[in-house]
């Protein structure tokens, strides 16, 4: 293992009818919230109205940032810094998925930064302090309900950044399952990609002695994956949608990953995707890492009979390591393409050309990757192998 810190301050709130424990927690700060929220899926399933009641129950002047864009944009950002700065904000609530709490995250740390947020996240300042603010999750996904990332994009510049901060942990998060039983298939299918592409991105590692946290990885993926198609079944199945839930949220809340250093290029390539094409988070993710995967594979056969083995139960038989490696990712590819995963960027209308600008853009902070670096001609070839 390497050497390791481990802070997560995030009081997670966890189960069913738990929305009613927003009472107490808003008792704890001022009198000014500001709602964060999205395109209107909390309108249509009720949950605006419980936490709006709840709010004005407790006495507080409730403010409203709406329209929180899936890729959440770095003007909503900027419509929710002014708001808390010219209304005295004193506690922020996201209601949503990712994108609202990641919205939330960069709003809460821009109100108490003088000057663009644009900067914190091109990371040529850094923050001292924040708003604070809370979390009720309505989509199993990114984690970000437990964890200090976020990821803002910039329509000006194109350019979708990741970005975090001490200060950009939420106090708590509220995880009622029930919350999400709306979630419509597809975003179930790219939230629950998005899960295992977290999982996957620290279990590539050169890491020793890892035997913990290399189960505890293999053990939420092979959950994830006997769950998603009965939860795709019966979208209210409740034992599926709060085992994906919790799966979210232990996926990216540091608890993987104590002691290993995980790899995270995939993530940056599909960032450089969205940044020019807007498409779903999860659906780039399903159609890149196989071909990642592909690209790196002989940096760690061994990580990757493993990964063959442990999660997918292939065994090696009369196959080459090399044959059993790639038994591995390709199962994985069948998997995502059995829950109805895009599998080609082509999938999404993108086109040969745009490729080069991606490439271009996954190298904005230099060469990416500690499985394997990768410069801009490695991210060329994976996404020509993923049109
Ligand atoms: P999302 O973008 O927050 O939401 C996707 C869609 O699902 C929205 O249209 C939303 O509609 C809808 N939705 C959410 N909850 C719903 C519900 N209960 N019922 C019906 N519809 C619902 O999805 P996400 O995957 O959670 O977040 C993606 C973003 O997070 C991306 O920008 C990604 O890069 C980022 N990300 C962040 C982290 C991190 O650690 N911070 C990690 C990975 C990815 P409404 O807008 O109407 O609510
Ligand atoms: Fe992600």
């Amino acid at each position: 293992m390497n050497t390791f810190i481990f802070k997560n301050p995030v009081e997670l709130i966890f189960g069913k009818d738990t929305v009613s424990k927003l009472a107490d927690k808003v008792k704890l700060y001022g009198n000014n919230v500001l709602l964060v929220y999205g395109g209107g899926s909390i309108k249509s399933n009720g949950l605006y109205d419980q936490v709006t009641g709840i709010l004005k129950e407790a006495g507080k002047n409730v403010f409203e940032v709406s329209g929180v864009e899936p890729n959440p944009r770095l003007t909503t950002v900027h419509k929710g810094v002014k708001i808390c700065k010219e209304e005295n904000i004193d506690f922020i609530l996201a209601v949503g998925g990712g994108s609202v709490i990641d919205c939330t995250k960069a709003i809460a740390v821009g109100a108490k930064f003088d000057g663009d947020m644009w900067d914190v996240i091109t990371k040529k300042a850094v923050p001292t302090d924040a708003l604070p603010f809370g979390t009720i999750l309505t989509l199993a996904a990114t984690g970000s309900e437990m964890n200090a990332g976020s990821v803002i994009t910039n329509w000006e510049t194109n350019e979708k950044l990741g970005w975090g901060s001490p200060f950009s942990f939420p106090q708590f998060s509220i995880l009622d399952p029930q919350n999400t039983f709306t979630v419509p298939k597809n975003q179930t299918i790219y939230g629950s990609v998005d899960i295992m592409s977290h999982v996957i991105e620290d279990y590539f590692h050169h890491g020793t002695n890892t035997k913990v946290q290399d189960r505890f990885c293999e053990s939420v993926l092979k959950t994830v994956i006997e769950t998603i198609p009965t939860v795709l079944e019966n979208l209210e199945d409740y034992d599926g949608r709060e085992t994906l839930m919790y799966s979210g949220t232990m996926a990216l809340n540091g608890f993987l990953r104590m002691g290993t250093l995980g790899d995270w290029a995939t993530h940056n390539i599909e960032h450089a995707v969205s940044a020019i094409t807007d498409i779903p988070h999860g659906g780039g993710l399903a159609i890149i890492f196989p071909n990642w995967m592909k690209h790196v594979m002989n940096e760690n056969l061994d990580r990757f009979c493993q990964f063959a083995k442990n999660v997918f139960d292939i065994e090696q038989g009369t196959k080459s390591k090399e044959e059993w490696a790639l038994s591995g990712i390709n199962a994985l590819r069948e998997y995502w393409n059995s829950i109805g995963a895009p599998s080609r960027l082509s999938d999404f209308g993108i086109t040969k050309d745009q490729l080069p600008e991606m490439a271009e853009k996954t190298v904005r902070f230099g060469n990416f990757g500690r499985f394997k670096e990768l410069n801009k001609e490695d991210a060329l070839q994976i996404l020509e192998a993923s049109l």
